[in-house]
């Protein structure tokens, strides 16, 4: 009985959210897994959303620029990401889209499709729900601005366009022979425009956000800088509570 009292007065210790942001390419998604292993949370990337609802919309034939048709598929969709050790599974309406919401043509309809507030809205309110109780790591572009603008910590991870696109070619370019660099760091340099001009939420590093460029570091670095920055920023939360 002691215990039940004593526990039903403490706050129960909240579980961290770490928002990491930036533009495409930068590494998010590779620091996020990291991360979350690191640090036991959830790593949940927000893009994959995007992704699938434009999925949605190519197989549902509706066009990316209207807001309407967009807003009205959202009563039959469903979204659900699943955390593993690299990255997410994505399931849209139960299938697993993992594979297929990585292709091109997915990322650049999704950069189409995340322009619209009301899709931002859906979306937003989803990924409060996913890190209500803390403990995640979630990536994208508005995560430390817009989903969670009180996270414990938030990361800005930046680098030059033409690193990106290199890293972003090497990773996935060379397979297919009619890609070039040139051609990766076009389309970057288009979903960057779009993301960093739209008026909804667009990508911006948050004022309290720990900016990395990582355009001169090895991903190696790049991940011993975050997880001091987790680290300093978790024993701050810690101490002000
Ligand atoms: O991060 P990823 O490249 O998978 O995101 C795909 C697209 O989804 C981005 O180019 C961006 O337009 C959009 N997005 C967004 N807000 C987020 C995450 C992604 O607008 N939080």
């Amino acid at each position: 009985m002691e215990n039940e009292h004593v526990n039903s007065t403490q706050p129960a210790q909240r579980l961290p959210v770490v928002a990491i942001d930036g533009p495409a390419g930068a590494g998010k998604s590779t620091l996020a897994a990291h991360l979350a292993r690191r640090f036991g949370l959830l790593n949940l990337e927000s893009g994959a959303m995007y992704r699938a609802l434009a999925l949605k919309a190519i197989e549902s034939d509706v066009s990316f620029s209207d807001e309407a048709a967009l807003t009205a598929l959202f009563a039959t969709t469903s979204i659900e990401l699943q955390p593993q050790s690299e990255g997410n599974r994505v399931l849209l309406d139960g299938h697993d889209v993992t594979r297929r919401v990585r292709e091109r043509d997915v990322a650049e309809a999704a950069s189409q499709v995340s322009v619209h507030p009301q899709v931002r809205a859906w979306m937003v309110a989803q990924q409060r729900a996913l890190g209500a109780k803390g403990g995640v790591v979630m990536e994208g572009r508005d995560i430390g601005t817009k989903v969670f603008p009180n996270a414990e910590v938030k990361i800005f991870l930046d680098a030059a366009p033409e690193v990106r696109g290199q890293r972003r070619f090497l990773q996935t370019g060379p397979a297919q022979a009619a890609v070039t660099e040139e051609s990766v760091i076009a389309a970057l340099r288009e979903r960057d425009a779009r993301d960093r001009t739209r008026a909804t939420s667009p990508l911006e590093a948050a004022a309290d956000a720990i900016l990395i460029d990582s355009t001169h570091m090895s991903f190696d670095e790049v991940m011993a800088r975050s997880e001091e920055v987790v680290r300093q920023r978790l024993e701050l939360s810690n101490a002000q509570r």
